[in-house]
Parts: structure tokens; sequence; C-alpha cells
């Protein structure tokens, strides 16, 4: 049985499905499990397995409070024909690295992978504790977790969600996506600012009593489906162990043999869950943090000290364009001893004065890590090379890994097979992808752009982006960012 507590110390411990419902815990801490269980099947059993099986291997230990029955009904109308594969999470290897493309499901990017699941793990968590109101989910984006929660949510009874995006801070794409989202549950609102304002925008609504009270009075309830939610890290696990599972199943692993992943990083979740991944005994060796010219966490790995007081750089890679990663709680808390007064401390200076810094006895459990940066001239380059050599496309998230791994093994010659994450498919950022390949191609509009990155790749345009060449916009509103909570109550009439 995993129960969670947060990483601040306060109230707890909560079971699996209270933890989803809540997203964050009361005193502004992350759920974190009272222990990290490990995989019930060895390696050999995972690779005869399909995705929906690895998945709830994966995830059942996690989500302790949910039947076998309510888990496996989840993972199935999650991984479904949503997915244009039904591998769910292919590899592709290119120059010597394993691609891992998290990019297959409705909105074409790697949170898809977990917010496919989300809904169902919260509504059946909301039938589990006996749930009255109504969940309204409240998200900042800073592109894909949008329309990617948008598309899990719209339409499920029970629940509404309000979007929060910095109206110049998305591609274009990224804004047609999310305006053009149908269901009348679904609201989408674009704010003067960039995605910190809009994260600590969210944050303070969840923090405000006042307001959580006048939901109550009128049957509503907030949740999260941003990536601090547990029920959305613990699905992130799964890939990891599948790709793993398909390498030894494919003869390119020997079992046990280490693995390395490269992760393009921004809230840091999606490199957690590897960092679970391989506490649950998957046999990974590094975990490289790619991180674009917004070099936060490089240069936490590097010096030990967190600083956000810095420029931020918007680049071609928007959804790594982040300057406080939220799920980094996780892993101080871990590496501070599961000592919660100490992760708190940490985290109050990072609000009071925008940095901290960890000390030599932590710094020292951070040895599996290896921070990276690429500029937006190497990411750029580094589509173009591999296109060259390869024909292997890739975005621009996935380029900042590609390069970062490039930089990882020229500086220690480390050979050990690889996965890179591969978060985001190019039709996602076609200006910047295919001005990378070729500045020829500047002058098209974003249609015409996808239609000749087809012809470049070999690769179908997915259904993501041909059904919004010609939908409405139905979403136009912008507010300031102190507007906010304002505009929330609006939305639900209170
Ligand atoms: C969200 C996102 C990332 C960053 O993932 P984190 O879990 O926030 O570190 C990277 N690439 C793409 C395409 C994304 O959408």
């Amino acid at each position: 049985m995993v129960n969670y507590f947060s990483t601040r110390g306060g109230g707890g411990p909560v079971s699996a499905s209270e933890a989803v419902l809540k997203g964050l815990a009361e005193d502004g801490g992350l759920f974190f499990p009272d222990h990290i269980p490990a995989l019930t099947k060895s390696l050999k059993e995972l690779s005869e397995m399909s995705y929906q099986d690895v998945a709830y291997e994966v995830m059942q230990p996690f989500l302790s409070d949910y039947t076998e029955e309510e888990l496996r009904t989840c993972i199935r109308n999650a991984y479904d024909s949503k997915f244009d594969t039904e591998t769910i999470a292919p590899l592709a290897c290119a120059d010597g690295a394993y691609y891992l493309e998290l990019f297959h499901g409705a909105t074409i990017a790697f949170k898809d992978m977990a917010l496919s699941i989300l809904p169902h793990l919260m509504i059946t968590a909301a039938g589990k504790n006996h749930i009255k109101y109504d969940i309204v989910i409240l998200t900042a984006t800073s592109g894909d977790t949008g329309k990617a929660a948008l598309a899990g949510f719209a339409g499920v009874k029970g629940t509404k969600i309000i979007v929060f995006y910095p109206k110049n801070g998305v591609s274009p794409i990224q804004e047609k996506q999310m305006v053009t989202q149908k269901g009348d549950n679904t609201f989408v609102v674009g704010i003067h600012g960039n995605f910190d304002d809009a994260q600590s925008g969210v944050k303070k609504i969840f923090a405000d009593q006042e307001l959580g009270k006048l939901m109550a009075d009128n049957g509503y309830q907030f949740s999260s489906a941003n990536s601090i939610n547990i029920g959305r890290l613990v699905p992130q696990a799964v890939y990891y162990v599948y790709a793993y599972a398909q390498l030894l199943k494919e003869g390119k692993l020997a079992e046990g043999e280490p693995m390395n992943v490269v992760v393009p990083t921004g809230n840091f979740g999606n490199i957690l869950a590897a960092y679970f991944a391989k506490n649950m005994g998957l046999p990974i060796a590094k975990l490289i943090c790619a991180s674009n010219e917004n070099r936060v966490l490089f240069d936490f790995f590097r010096t030990g000290v967190y600083d956000r007081n810095r420029d931020f750089v918007l680049t071609s890679s928007p959804s790594m364009d982040i300057l406080i990663s939220s799920n980094l709680e996780r892993l101080i808390y871990l590496i501070a001893g599961s000592d919660a007064e100490k992760n708190k401390e940490l985290m109050m200076q990072l609000s009071t004065s925008g940095k901290y810094e960890i000390t030599p006895e932590m710094q020292e459990k951070l040895q599996d890590f290896y921070g990276g940066y690429a500029s937006e001239a190497e990411t750029a380059e580094t589509i173009a090379s591999l296109y060259k050599k390869c024909g292997y496309v890739i975005d621009t998230h996935t380029a900042v890994a590609s390069c970062v791994y490039r930089k990882y093994k020229e500086q220690t010659k480390d050979e050990t097979k690889t996965v890179i994450a591969s978060t985001a498919s190019p039709y996602k950022f076609t200006r910047s992808v295919m001005s990378a390949i070729d500045r020829q191609y500047d002058g098209l509009e974003d249609f015409a752009l996808a239609d000749k990155l087809s012809e470049l790749s070999g690769v179908k345009i997915p259904e993501a982006i041909e059904g919004i060449r010609t939908a409405p916009v139905l979403h136009d509103t912008v507010c300031e960012k102190d507007g906010m909570a304002d505009i929330v109550k609006k939305y639900l009439g209170i």
C-alpha cells in the first residue's frame, strides 16, 4: 500500500485517489509516495507485454487504492484509438540513439501520454471518495499541456476545465489548437504575461481559501491537471519501462544492461518520472536533463544553486521556457532525505528571494543526473544535420535533447545505449523546424509548411493538424495576469 505525504510536511497521509483529486497538497507542497515501490514483474516478462499491460504493472503499485478493474478500465479508455499507432510509444533509431516517440496521441505532444488517462483517474477517484462536487480543472500552460488537458477533459461529465496560456508565448499552431477546442465544459484564456505568470496565478487561486469556500458553497471543487498531479507523474514512468522492454525484446539491450535517458526538460515532470522508473528497478544509468536557453536547471546541476533571477528567454522550444520547474521540488525533498522541513525552507527561499542553494550532501545525491543545454543556433543545427544524415525530422524540443546528448557523448565518451524522449511531433512546431532545415521555406504560411514537411519527411500530416486547418475560433478571451480569479468566477457564475 502506498500513501502520499506533502513534500512540505503539512497534513497527510492521503490515499492515491485522494492525491489525484487534490492535485496539490493544502500546504502548497506536492504529494510524494511514502516509498517508491519496486517493479513486480521481471524485465523479461514486461518485454512480452502490450503498452497497456506494462502501464498496469507500473502504475498499480503507486495507485494502490484503485481496484484492478478500475485501473484497467482507466488504461483501456486512455490508450486506445486516440493514438495513431498500436504500440502507443514507438522507438525510432537515428544516428546511434533511440528516439522514444511520445507524440502519437490526440494533440501530438507527450502531454497526451498522461493527460489521456488523468480524467479517467480523476473521475474514478471522485466516485471512490463519494465526491458530489463538480471538478474544476485549472491549468496554466506553456502550450502543450493546455491542449492535451482540454482534449482529455472535453465532454467528461462532472468536470469543467479552464486553461490559461501566455498570449504571446505559444506557437501559432499551439494557440490555434487551443482556441478551436470544442466542448461546453472547456474555457481557454490568453493572459498578458509569460508562462510563470500564468502558473503563479493558478497557484494563487488554488491557495485562495475564500474562493475555495465560495466554490464549495456552489458545488465546485478545484483540481489541477498540471504536471504536479501525481496522476500525471505516474503514467509517465510507464513509457521508460516500455522502451526498455522493447529494446530488450528486439535484442538491442541485454536483460539488466543499463541505458541512459535524455529528457528535454521544463517543469521537470518527465525526467522525474524516469527517475521514479529507475528507483522502481529499471536499469537507467544517467538521466540527462536537457534545457534550452532558459538554463536554470543546467546551472543548478552544475553549482547546486537554483536561481530564477534571470531574464526569461522566448525560444523555439516554448514548452521548456520555464524558470520555476515545479516538479524539482519532489527531487529536492528526496535528496534532503525526505526532510519536509528542509524542503519547505528551500521552497520558501525560492518564493521570497527567487533562489536557494542545496548542501554538498544533497548535491552528492545528484550523481545520476547530468545537466546540459542547447542554444537556439545549436537546436536548429541539430534538426538540420539529423535530417540531412538520416532523413529523420525531429521537433525543436527533441532537438534540444539530441544536441545535449551529442555534447554529453563528446565530453564523457559514454557509449551506453541511450533513449531520447521525443516530446513533440515536428508538425507541432513546423515553422521553426522547416526554417532550421532550410531558410527558403520562411515565406510559406503554416499549412503550406506542413505540406512541405510531409514531402520532406515522408510522414503523413497528423489528424491533429489536418483537423484545425479550417476549424473556427471558439475562444478569444484575454486578461491581465491579476485578473485570472475574476475570470474563473465569471465562468462558474459565482
Ligand atoms: C511539456 C513539454 C516538455 C517539458 O516537460 P516537463 O515534464 O515539463 O519537463 C518538453 N517538450 C514538450 C514538447 C513539452 O510539451
